[in-house]
């Protein structure tokens, strides 16, 4: 765990330049805007440890497979985002000497991320060899307002001498991925041309043949005192274009260099409209000038805060952290583009290829659901709805027939591109995700004709699914799924994994209540899309209801628990709390086989159930459940203890949650597993948030109406947070009283608070007291 993020309420601030934090820091300060995101790299030459990165949504390269023992059925690729064209370089020399933070002595070093207005500032001052000593201040965006450009202002201001400086700005794609299988560069050059002034740079990646075409525009601004004069040479190298600029420069004089960059893709463009369409691009947004673009950013992320953010008083690193949290989610996904999805790094990293995983809808669909457009989730609904094609050819490939989908773990376009057996071939509750999605979007949105539209084809393939995946025992006279592995990645090729059979058989429930639903508002679509589907009602809903009154599920009685899989009580139960330190992370102190072995979980697994499905399940059924299976959990999933903050939360165990939701919250601003130069945990990021609005305030929706049981952590004073639910906007805030809610919509709105049921006039507050039974 590290602790050199200094606390602010805004801003993550870091001073002071220690190299062997760079790379966290690169992963922390990272910018983007959904559609283009980067590291924090510098953009001066860096001879230290750094890991370049920059990304295009969407666009990735499928690395060939690389396994060391191969089995039928693993996908012949792992689908990456492509590290891309370096759009910010901008090479520094003094007279002979290159500025490089590796090589030079650093001081007043200060790298700010401000959230508030979406942008990146770093300022430092360094004493060249000859002792030449420079200050320097850099600021640069990812533009939310025109979401293909980023800008980039860099000054320069010599402290001890009069010279010369030269700035070579240049966009760079002759990059390859840290994590290339094959050590292969993906890219190859199409063209490339620049003047000196302009540049362009277009890719395309190989095998994919997607097209990037990235420009850039520089402006020089030698601070007005004295005319300069600059020579602009164009510098071409293999897939890179630059240009030489050298001005004269004077003694606490400040230059300053703008460079306006665009990154267009053949996903929005024909390939022969690139050029084109980035030089428009890049036209409109060097007009417009850094600060107009620099205000507009801010006005787009002030937009972004008054829907999403949450105000924390008291307490200023629980306050960084969320917001931390909500900055890089919102920096990820924006929700226009039903093609993209969210990569547990988002564009902070290379590892997990940038695919879209189980993470999206388990964790980033309720988060998108309150802090924003219903559109936005619809968009991720759709993505997958457009994967259905894929999902039923990845189901055949595995030998499942008459349209069955399997969703892939992981993918970029709908094939499955992750190759450990145990995940790829048994991990198959993210299908019952993707099915729950669509239930949470609808009983939190309303929008029932998701069904008719999408909805219920996508749920049809997942239950005919489920259905072929498990078999009659005639031993036990019900039915059983074997060999699967759950949530927690702890345990592989387990038997009636209780989690993922509960799911399978809700799936079918929810698809005949899908059906029912579209044949009674729609009935010809309904035909058509039976026929579409060769769906034989009778037949296949027989069957289906037949596993639903059939299905194992393992239980003990006497400990009143739902057990995670068969046997797991043969086990060894020791707690986590007894273990040595020094034993952890499992993952890497100890072998394979003696974690499998173990009885400790990775992360939520019979809880996660119980999550998804709180209002079946009674408080007792669930203490009994936190109380047997969290001492037994070592969280080693980011994605583990936001789950474990709301059950927490839900039992009054305000403690634990609290404690959960630290965990969360500043995961990677402290480093906590030690892993955040990979990246940042992007989709745990909405877990960060779910543990507030739904654990603390216990915010859930049932029956149609938003429901509150909120308490106050006692190391905050306050915190106040916006939830848009059905059309309405609601504002909740929580103090030592208990609760108020505003109602920021022109209609009444109807909530319910510990149980009972207020109507909110339109901008009246209603203030809901503890109940006795919490004061
Ligand atoms: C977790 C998975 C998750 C993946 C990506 C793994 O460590 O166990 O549940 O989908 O990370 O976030």
């Amino acid at each position: 765990m590290k602790n050199y993020i200094i606390a602010d309420e805004w801003n993550i601030i870091e001073e002071g330049f220690d190299p062997h934090l760079n790379k966290i820091s690169e992963s922390i300060f990272s910018l983007g805007n959904g559609h283009m995101g980067q590291r924090a790299n510098f953009e001066e030459s860096y001879s230290g440890e750094t890991l370049p990165g920059n990304y295009v949504a969407g666009v990735y390269y499928p690395d060939k497979t690389r396994v060391g023992w191969w089995k039928n059925g693993y996908p012949e690729y792992f689908a990456k985002v492509l590290n891309a064209a370096n759009w910010i370089g901008i090479d520094i020399a003094i007279g002979e000497e290159t500025l490089d933070l590796h090589t030079c002595k650093v001081s007043n070093f200060k790298r700010v991320l401000n959230m508030r207005d979406g942008y990146l500032e770093r300022s430092f001052t360094a004493e060249l060899k000859s002792g030449k000593q420079l200050q320097v201040v850099a600021k640069r965006f990812c533009s939310i307002a025109d979401e293909e450009a980023g800008a980039i202002k860099y000054s320069i201001t010599p402290l001890n001498f009069d010279g010369e400086v030269t700035f070579t700005p240049y966009i760079d794609g002759d990059v390859s991925n840290q994590d290339s299988n094959y050590d292969e560069k993906f890219w190859d050059e199409v063209a490339k041309q620049g003047d000196g002034n302009e540049s362009y740079l277009t890719l395309r990646t190989k095998k994919t043949g997607f097209e990037v075409c990235t420009g850039s525009k520089i402006d020089i601004d030698s601070g007005g005192f004295e005319t300069h004069r600059y020579a602009a040479d164009p510098l071409i190298k293999d897939k890179y274009i630059g240009a030489v600029y050298t001005t004269p420069v004077k003694q606490n004089q400040t230059t300053t260099i703008y460079k306006y960059a665009v990154n267009v893709s053949s996903q929005n463009y024909k390939p022969e409209e690139l050029l084109a369409a980035c030089k428009n691009v890049l036209g409109k947004v060097s007009a417009k000038g850094f600060d107009t673009m620099l205000n507009e950013q801010a006005a787009a992320w002030h937009a972004k805060w008054e829907e999403s953010d949450i105000v924390i008083e008291g307490d200023v690193k629980a306050q960084q952290g969320i917001r931390f949290n909500i900055f890089q989610l919102s920096q990820t996904y924006t929700g226009k583009d039903a093609r993209l999805n969210i990569g547990p790094k988002g564009f902070t990293g290379e590892k997990y290829g940038g695919s879209t995983y189980w993470d999206t809808e388990a964790y980033c669909v309720p988060f998108y659901l309150g802090t924003a457009a219903p559109e936005v989730t619809r968009n991720l609904l759709i993505y997958r709805h457009k994967q259905l094609g894929k999902a039923i050819e990845n189901a055949a490939k595995l030998g499942f027939k008459d349209g069955a989908a399997l969703y892939p773990m992981v993918t970029m376009n709908g094939e499955e591109c992750h190759n450990e057996w145990e995940i790829t071939f048994e991990e198959i509750h993210r299908n019952g995700a993707i099915a729950y999605a669509i239930f949470n979007y609808i009983r939190y949105t309303g929008d029932q004709n998701y069904l008719n539209e999408y909805g219920l084809e996508v749920l049809i393939g997942i239950a005919r699914f489920w259905k072929q995946r498990v078999n009659w025992s005639s031993y036990k006279k019900q039915y059983v799924m074997l060999g699967v592995t759950g949530p927690n990645e702890y345990e592989n090729n387990v038997n009636n994994n209780w989690y993922t059979s509960m799911l399978a058989t809700w799936c079918m429930e929810y698809a005949m209540e899908a059906m029912e639903h579209v044949k009674q508002t729609d009935v010809a679509r309904y035909n058509a899309l039976s026929k579409q589907l060769n769906f034989n009602e009778a037949e296949e809903t027989k069957q289906w209801q037949h596993i639903i009154a059939n299905m194992y599920y393992g239980e003990d009685k006497e400990l009143g628990i739902f057990l995670q899989q068969d046997n797991f009580l043969d086990k060894e139960i020791i707690h986590v709390k007894d273990l040595d330190p020094a034993d952890r992370p499992l993952n890497q102190k100890w072998s394979w086989d003696r974690i499998l072995r173990s009885c400790f979980i990775k992360q939520a697994d019979v809880l996660q159930g119980l999550y998804f499905f709180s209002d079946k399940y009674d408080d007792d059924t669930v203490r009994r459940n936190y109380n047997f299976y969290e001492p037994l959990t070592v969280h080693e999933s980011s994605l583990s203890p936001c789950i474990h903050a709301i059950l927490a939360s839900r039992l009054g165990l305000e403690h634990d949650a609290y404690n959960f939701y630290l965990r969360t919250s500043r995961l990677d601003l402290d480093d906590y597993n030690n892993d955040t130069e990979d990246g940042c945990h992007i989709t745990s990021m909405a877990g960060t948030w779910m543990s507030v609005v739904e654990g603390f305030a216990g915010m859930h929706v049932k029956g149609g109406t938003l429901s509150f049981r909120p308490f106050l952590p006692c190391q905050w004073n306050v915190y106040t947070f916006n939830i848009r639910f059905r059309g309405n906007v609601i504002r909740i805030k929580v103090d030592s009283n208990g609760g108020a809610f505003t109602n920021l919509s022109a209609t009444p709105v109807t909530i319910n608070v510990f149980g009972n049921a207020y109507t909110i006039a339109p901008s009246a507050v209603e203030k809901v007291k503890y109940p006795d039974s919490k004061r």
